[in-house]
């Protein structure tokens, strides 16, 4: 019994409630927890965040996002079109940012670790970045 849906939206940051309200409204009908549905929320933000100031650099641009159920998982992918990263272990390293001027932390994969039971990021310099995530 699966279900799916994606969404297509710009890359601005006044869209980034958009993609959490939208996941977590999708993810209902596997009657989450409180505490999985603000899980969720917050590795949805940290990955449409990176998408719109690394990968797009601030241009605007399309975000995907997919998201699958099956089962009691929630399968969710966020993807954009952009600048990729050069060293994806690195990258995920705590505190790693390419960014400090920008008063980022370096912590937005770590969360995304931590708040999701997996976490696989696939990027091609020049080509994109596609975080893949399950909860
Ligand atoms: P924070 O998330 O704490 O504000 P951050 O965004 O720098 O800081 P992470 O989210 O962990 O930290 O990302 C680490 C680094 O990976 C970024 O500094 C950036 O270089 C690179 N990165 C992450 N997502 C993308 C992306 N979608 N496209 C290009 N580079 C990315
Ligand atoms: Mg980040």
């Amino acid at each position: 019994n699966t279900n799916e849906m994606q969404v297509i939206f710009d890359s601005r940051s006044s869209n980034e409630s958009f993609a959490r309200v939208t996941v977590a409204a999708f993810m209902t009908s596997l009657n989450p927890t409180v505490e999985e549905v603000s899980d969720v929320k917050t590795a949805v933000s940290e990955a449409v965040t990176n998408a719109i100031i690394h990968g797009y650099e601030n241009e605007v641009h399309s975000i995907t996002i997919r998201c699958r159920t099956e089962g009691k998982t929630l399968y969710l992918e966020v993807e954009d079109q952009g600048k990729g990263i050069e060293d994806v272990q690195q990258a995920m390293e705590p505190l790693f940012t390419t960014k400090p001027d920008l008063d980022r932390s370096g912590m937005g994969f770590s969360f995304m670790e931590a708040f999701m039971d997996s976490l696989e990021v696939i990027s091609t310099p020049g080509e994109g970045t596609l975080v893949k995530m399950e909860k």
